[in-house]
């Protein structure tokens, strides 16, 4: 009971000097939740002695844990270049500080200069995605999901939307597509079954009350063996002859030819443009390698449409975004594209990556065993699935330890790295030149 008595008084106790400088309100918050735990571990015994230096520093590691940034940035050493978990594409330093300059002060973002009154959000990408990709329309919002189920709620309410069981597709962090259409109100109409499509089950399917025939991407896997599946140009022509809508959801979607032939297994969305399809919606921060978002282009009377939808208010985006976004598409427009880091990553050459792998092995060999390998890797974010692409990592092993020892000791230096073969490797694919000498810094950190 008399240790009870000794357990200070949270007024006194706030006003200690070690707290100086911190925020009297915060602190106080924290010590009554730390002294009322103390209280209740006393009546249960938990604790025979109080020690208020030991409770001054739980406060300042509980303050320290409440004001230091949750999120942070990392090294990215997997390999894979649109890691989802690890905030997908890398926006470039010269676009954010564009950016930057239209969100730190006012902006055009609805006002039209030359005529001196309200302006439209969405003109500022149009143009841009009119010159790139010979659309008559354009819109941007949140992000891809959103624009599918846009799309899915103007034109599919209460109306069927065809599509090949081969597509109802799954993504991470659960976008179902048979799901997201049954609560955009649109009636899914599945059609062939899981390996194989044919243009006529599409013919077939379409009655009085179809509204439109929708491809979706298989982000996530491939269909091997006997398949077949109707190529969206063959999608479009039969949408035209029976007077429907054709909408491909291209999920990452790329705006030009992708390297290793990639291209072979998935046209990119200028190639898609030539068959002059009505809509096209794909991600901003996949493999077009911006900001998150949504974009959707197409016909003009369809995007006036989905102006029309209140949902779009909801599913609207920032002029941070916007400006991000015209960035990144001018840049294609200009064909600058080491300007996008995505890109810039994946074209990389494997001698080039081999000179950084070789750069990082010297400064750090005499610490741990390393090895340079050729090996493979994937693009990620449902970009092109099961396709490896070709590159180079670092193989790490030191003394007897394991390989997850090792990934986790790095991990908690924020480098994340993968583990192939019960090999820790660090993939160079994904990770930004200039970061090899604050790789070998962790390294040496944790090796020493
Ligand atoms: C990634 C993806 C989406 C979702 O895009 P987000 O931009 O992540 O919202 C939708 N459909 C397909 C096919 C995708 O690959």
């Amino acid at each position: 009971m008399s240790l009870l008595k000794s357990i200070p008084k949270i007024d006194k106790f706030i006003n200690n000097k070690e707290f100086q400088g911190f925020s009297p309100s915060l602190i106080t918050q924290i010590s009554k939740i730390i002294i009322t735990k103390l209280r209740a571990d006393i009546l249960e015994e938990k604790v025979d002695s109080i020690n208020e230096v030991d409770l001054i520093q739980s406060v300042k590691n509980e303050y320290k844990d409440l004001t230091s940034p949750s999120l942070q940035s990392v090294i990215n050493a997997t390999g894979i270049i649109v890691h989802t978990n690890l905030g997908r594409s890398l926006i470039n330093e010269e676009s954010f500080n564009k950016a930057m300059k239209v969100a730190t002060s006012y902006n055009n973002l609805e006002y039209d200069l030359e005529q001196g009154k309200r302006g439209e959000r969405y003109s500022h990408i149009v143009k841009t995605l009119q010159a790139l990709t010979g659309c008559e329309d354009a819109i941007v919002v949140n992000n891809n999901a959103s624009a599918v189920f846009l799309i899915l709620n103007t034109f599919c309410k209460n109306k069927e939307a065809v599509v090949s069981r081969g597509e109802l597709v799954e993504i991470g962090g659960s976008f179902r597509v048979p799901e997201v259409m049954s609560q955009s109100g649109a009636i899914l109409k599945e059609i062939g079954t899981t390996n194989k499509t044919h243009p006529r089950d599409y013919e077939d399917a379409v009655n009085e009350n179809t509204s439109m025939l929708m491809k979706v991407h298989k982000s996530n896997y491939t269909i091997e063996g006997f398949t077949s599946e109707v190529p969206y140009e063959e999608v479009v022509k039969i949408a035209k002859e029976k007077n429907v809508i054709d909408y491909y959801d291209m999920g990452s979607g790329h705006m030009i030819d992708l390297p290793f032939n990639l291209d072979q297994a998935e046209p990119s969305i200028l190639k898609i443009m030539q068959y002059n399809p009505s809509l096209l919606s794909f991600s901003g921060d996949k493999l077009l390698g911006s900001v998150q978002a949504g974009i959707i282009i197409g016909k003009k009377e369809l995007i006036e449409q989905i102006k029309k939808n209140q949902l779009l208010r909801m599913l609207r985006v920032d002029k941070i975004t916007l400006a991000l976004l015209e960035d990144n598409l001018t840049s294609y427009l200009e064909n600058k594209l080491d300007d996008i880091p995505t890109l810039k990553m994946l074209y990389t050459s494997i001698i080039e990556l081999e000179k950084r792998a070789d750069l990082l092995k010297e400064s750090i060999e005499d610490l741990c065993t390393c090895e340079v390998i050729q090996t493979q890797t994937l693009i990620g974010g449902g970009t092109t699935p099961n396709k490896k692409i070709p590159t180079i990592a670092l193989s790490i092993s030191y003394k007897d330890y394991k390989a997850n020892r090792i990934e986790k000791l790095l991990r908690r230096e924020n480098l994340i790295t993968r583990i192939e073969n019960e090999k820790v490797l660090i993939d160079f694919r994904s990770i930004k030149e200039n970061q090899i000498l604050q790789i070998a810094n962790i390294i040496k950190k944790v090796f020493n």
